[in-house]
């Protein structure tokens, strides 16, 4: 009878845990970039305008580099989603990174930048990798991207 209940008890937590669904977006990839772990998703989604994977990976290194951070891996999830974005505050914002599940959303609709919106979000990434602020006001957010 207690091994009955240890096994309904188990299940009872598995069945009510709740899902690892990544703010509701997954985990799922397009690309990865192997050097530093980027992980690109629907990108082909912008068209011609579309970074590549080569250009994302290019921009994280430069950006690390301009902060003098040395810690590159494990490299964030960018998602490219065609949705309204709003920051923890109720602004609508271009991106939005999650700390938890290392993951950067990024807007089309308005964009005009997406490239610049990607690196504001990956400076988040790289900060929290290494330690430092993430206040818009470090000095990485105003000289590095
Ligand atoms: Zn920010």
């Amino acid at each position: 009878m207690k091994r009955l209940f240890l096994i309904l008890t188990c299940l009872l937590f598995v069945a009510c845990a709740p899902p690892d669904d990544n703010h509701g977006y997954g985990y799922e990839y397009d690309e990865i970039d192997n050097d530093t772990g980027l992980r690109i998703r629907n990108f082909k989604t912008l068209g011609d305008t579309a970074p590549t994977l080569k250009d994302v990976a290019a921009q994280y290194l430069a950006i690390t580099n301009c902060a003098g951070f040395s810690k590159v891996t494990p490299g964030a999830l960018v998602i490219i989603v065609d949705e309204i974005l709003y920051d923890e505050n109720g602004y609508r914002v271009y991106g939005r990174y999650y700390y938890e599940g290392a993951t950067a959303l990024i807007s089309t609709l308005d964009n005009d930048c997406i490239i610049c919106v990607i690196n504001h979000e990956l400076m988040h990434h790289l900060s929290a990798i290494n330690d430092a602020s993430n206040d818009h006001s470090a000095p990485q957010f105003s000289y590095c991207i």
